[in-house]
């Protein structure tokens, strides 16, 4: 933890409320895989990683784990975004901070 600096202004915490409650809301279809909400990378872009059971089709690639990632998104307001190029998705939040 940082010491405060008295004639500093904290820089505002990101609000990571969203991607938690992702993480609690992403369960894979398959195993009772455990979900971990990393760090931000340097971006500042929230990422979950999943442990799957050995042996999960999803952890092997013969199942995919968009439907999961589609079903935590509708329970917690996100969105499922698919890059075209890759096959990789992503799932964002939109908030307004106007
Ligand atoms: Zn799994």
């Amino acid at each position: 933890m940082g010491r405060h600096k008295p004639n500093r202004s904290r820089r505002p915490r990101p609000d990571r409320s969203a991607a938690m409650a992702y993480a609690d809301a992403y369960r894979c279809g398959h195993c009772h895989s455990e979900i971990s909400l990393r760090a931000p990378d340097p971006d500042g872009i929230d990422h979950i990683d999943v442990a799957h059971d050995a042996g999960c089709p999803v952890l092997n690639g013969t199942l995919p784990d968009l439907p999961d990632s589609m079903r935590a998104a509708h329970e917690t307001g996100g969105t499922v975004v698919i890059d075209s190029s890759t096959g990789m998705h992503f799932t964002i939040f939109v908030t307004d901070n106007r």
